[in-house]
């Protein structure tokens, strides 16, 4: 219906937060096929949603010759939200004409990095109550139908939906699929270098502007050479530690976002004082 519509007009069509638990596609349909029918093969793109990267939609088979976007959205009130996730395409004009042959591979264009959370960190990667945001397993689930101790309900963890939905043990990247980059918004890196709770306080964002000064957030996070960067040694040890992957996620679940944290790399013992991110 609204995908003929779609298709008829030129557009490209695929679904969006593919396995989140509420309206994703994946939570009502075991296949492209049985939610597009004979319009399945159309569907060009699947976008990943905040619970899921590459690895998790590799493990389908059916998704093997789709593009995967990861693709922010615009339904949360908070500006810091925005852009949290993004895709990288090699286009030759900034063009809708030239987005829609990135993402259908085609004509010199495609995508070439996709940049998101790390999928523990969605607020549906765990099987969990959307009430009290305890954990289940799928079984407990239900065992339980659905229901938890505190008389809320449980909600399927895109980890656990992947795993029932996935034909292969292990992710299988096809040759057009892009890198993912598993990102953490520098303000988050900054708050828990210098051991501060809010993105928003005062010093996190006078750093924050300090070092996105001519140059993206994401430069500096992935490029910028660490030891000319003029700003608090705690700062560039927390970028260091990013980058180098030494992070431990709380997964979340329920409707509750996960939460990342940076592990110590430099084993120099800090002051009291100095108490940061390094003492998780
Ligand atoms: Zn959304
Ligand atoms: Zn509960």
């Amino acid at each position: 219906e609204i995908a003929d519509l779609a298709l008829e007009a030129d557009c490209l069509v695929g679904p969006g937060h593919a396995f989140t638990p509420w309206t994703g596609m994946y939570a009502h349909h075991q296949s492209l096929a049985e939610c597009y029918k004979d319009r399945a093969d159309q569907i060009s793109y699947v976008e990943l949603g905040l619970s899921a990267d590459s690895d998790y939609a590799d493990r389908i088979s059916e998704l093997e010759e789709r593009t995967f976007l990861s693709n922010s959205d615009a339904h949360s009130p908070w500006p810091n939200k925005l852009g949290r996730e993004f895709n990288q395409m090699e286009m030759s004009d900034l063009s809708f004409e030239d987005l829609k042959n990135a993402i259908l591979r085609r004509g010199g264009c495609s995508p070439t990095l996709n940049v998101g959370f790390y999928p523990d960190e969605g607020k549906y990667n765990r099987t969990a109550c959307t009430r009290c945001y305890r954990f289940y397993s799928p079984e407990e689930m239900r065992d339980r139908r659905g229901r938890c101790e505190c008389g809320g309900l449980i909600k399927l963890g895109v980890r656990d939906r992947v795993e029932m939905l996935a034909d292969r043990p292990a992710p299988v990247h096809p040759d057009h699929r892009p890198p993912y980059l598993h990102l953490i918004p520098l303000a988050e890196v900054i708050a828990m270098a210098l051991g501060i709770k809010g993105v928003f306080s005062a010093k996190v964002q006078k750093t924050w502007n300090e070092l996105v000064m001519g140059r993206s957030e994401i430069e500096v996070l992935v490029e910028a050479d660490l030891s000319e960067l003029e700003v608090d040694e705690r700062v560039a040890d927390a970028i260091g530690a990013f980058r180098s992957k030494e992070v431990f996620v709380e997964p979340g679940g329920g409707g509750k976002y996960g939460r990342v944290r940076l592990l110590d790399h430099s084993n120099s013992t800090k002051d009291d004082d100095q108490r940061s991110l390094f003492d998780f």
